[in-house]
């Protein structure tokens, strides 16, 4: 894909507007073989911002052209008229190539909620909010319903003592088999599951360092969250010891919410999960994505629906407060029936949480290998399939508190966690909206230190070595722990000097 664009456009803004109709796309400086260019340019004149998108592939040529109205004008700065002239054209152009708005309009690269929490707390009315998204980013209704709903939700769990607190995220990346969609970081091999005891050894070290830091910082710790990967990979004996050093490191009855991942129904059994219960776990997830057998084979998934139902009974008897279920909505082969029958089975179950997913994939997952148009920019059935369940969960009594957008998603639509009242996953808010700072331990984990204050927000981040073997092989834990205490330490008090002289 060749990619033209005026100055006075962001790049990464623009590549974003294009993904939205050619999914996958790459964009390298000389363009590609691919035959398909796009032209973005922006004309500023005297009271007027227009933007022009030409999309030329072999097949033709498309064209638009989208001036931002006075009055939306009025309300943007500079930038923003840019973006949008740049946004309304690629939009019409876009529109003509392949028939279809995008439900969620120009909101891409961004985080939607986010957008109307700021709006909110500007003092607009939900109802303008909604009238905004979609008149200012071509926003469907019922996608800007639902970011304005969530953001309700959201809102009165933003306090200042929450933005004074932290949380901590430990990564497990580790799976005993690769879902075909997957591209996180994950090992699945025998050579690189033996890893895991060594790997456990510098993570135990790493997770002392972090909340010694916390502690050493003044912080409160909110939340705590282990993710993967699918961290019920660890054995009993492993994951009683990394629960064991977390509750040796700090109080856990304390917290808000513990949140164990378990993801994968074939990791779970009575055993781990009376240890996670004993360990003061609060959440734990377990996700079937479908309840269809050759579904979930033909993804790579090596359970079943009935072991889903098996491990969720487990987790229900095992006394653990919440438990969350991940469904996927688009899979390949599920049809939107077939999709209304997997949540339903799951809204039978009464979960806390139910995530509602919609597929994406990214280019290293090994089904991008072989079926090239599982980037779908036009799918009716995974469409209706989202709808169906926005309205089915929330008319089953539970909330949206939890809203994201990534790139290459089937139809360019979203992923919602729902809560029934009083069970949100706290941590999802804090971490989605940065809320407060989140330390990280583990390969591939972010720490991710967030401005204490209301009003402009500091972000300073620092990665992990991605793979475990780079990371067992990095800094000792003692060097990382003093490494991380002198930024955040250095973080912090530039926010705290500030706020004295505010
Ligand atoms: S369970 Fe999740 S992290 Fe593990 S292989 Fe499947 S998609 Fe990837």
């Amino acid at each position: 894909m060749k990619l033209i664009i005026s100055e006075n456009i962001s790049r990464y803004f623009a590549e974003t507007l294009v993904l939205l109709f050619f999914p996958g796309s790459k964009f390298p400086a000389e363009g590609d073989d691919s035959g398909i260019c796009v032209e973005l340019t922006v004309q500023e004149t005297v009271g007027k911002t227009t933007g022009l998108a030409v999309i030329r592939t072999p097949a033709g040529n498309w064209q638009g052209t989208y001036t931002v109205p006075v009055h939306v004008a009025s309300r943007l700065s500079r930038e923003m008229q840019c973006k949008t002239a740049a946004g309304g054209a690629m939009l019409l152009a876009g529109k003509q190539y392949s028939g279809i708005m995008p439900p969620w309009g120009m909101l891409t690269g961004v985080r939607p909620v986010s957008m109307v929490l700021d709006m909110l707390e500007q003092g607009m009315h939900p109802d303008e909010a909604v009238q905004r998204l979609c008149e200012d980013f071509f926003c469907q209704e019922s996608k800007a319903r639902l970011a304005v709903r969530t953001a309700c939700n959201t809102q009165p769990l933003i306090t200042r003592a929450i933005r004074d607190m932290c949380s901590v995220y430990i990564a497990i990346p580790f799976c005993p088999s690769r879902c075909a969609y997957c591209s996180f970081v994950s090992f699945t091999s025998e050579r690189l599951l033996s890893l895991i005891p060594e790997y456990l050894t510098a993570l135990c070290a790493q997770v002392r360092g972090v909340f010694d830091t916390i502690r050493r910082l003044g912080l409160e710790v909110a939340t705590v969250y282990i993710g993967g990967g699918t961290p019920t990979t660890l054995n009993v004996s492993q994951l009683d010891t990394l629960l064991g050093v977390i509750g040796e490191c700090w109080d856990v009855s304390c917290l808000q919410e513990f949140t164990l991942e378990a993801g994968r129904p074939d990791t779970i059994d009575a055993e781990k999960l009376a240890v996670a219960a004993r360990r003061g776990v609060t959440r734990i997830s377990v996700n079937p994505q479908t309840i269809h057998d050759e579904i979930l084979a033909a993804v790579g998934r090596r359970h079943t629906a009935a072991d889903f139902f098996r491990a969720y009974q487990m987790a229900r008897e095992s006394g653990i407060r919440d438990i969350n279920v991940d469904l996927i909505a688009g899979l390949p082969g599920e049809s939107r029936e077939g999709f209304v029958h997997s949540l339903e089975a799951v809204l039978s179950l009464a979960p806390e949480n139910l995530t509602v997913h919609t597929f994406y994939v990214k280019r290293g997952a090994s089904i991008t290998k072989t079926d090239e148009k599982i980037y779908r920019v036009q799918d009716g059935e995974t469409m209706a399939a989202v709808e169906d369940a926005s309205a089915m969960v929330q008319g089953a009594g539970y909330m949206p508190y939890y809203l994201y957008r990534q790139k290459n998603t089937a139809a360019n639509l979203e992923n919602t966690g729902y809560a029934l009242p009083g069970h949100p996953c706290l941590y999802n808010i804090y971490m989605m909206e940065e809320i407060h700072s989140i330390f990280g331990a583990g390969a591939s984990a972010m720490t991710k230190l967030v401005s204490p204050a209301q009003g402009e927000k500091k972000i300073l981040r620092m990665s992990e070595k991605k793979y475990p073997y780079e990371y067992l092989s990095g800094k000792t834990a003692d060097v990382k722990a003093e490494l991380l205490y002198q930024s955040a330490a250095d973080f912090y008090r530039n926010f705290r000097e500030k706020e004295k002289h505010l």
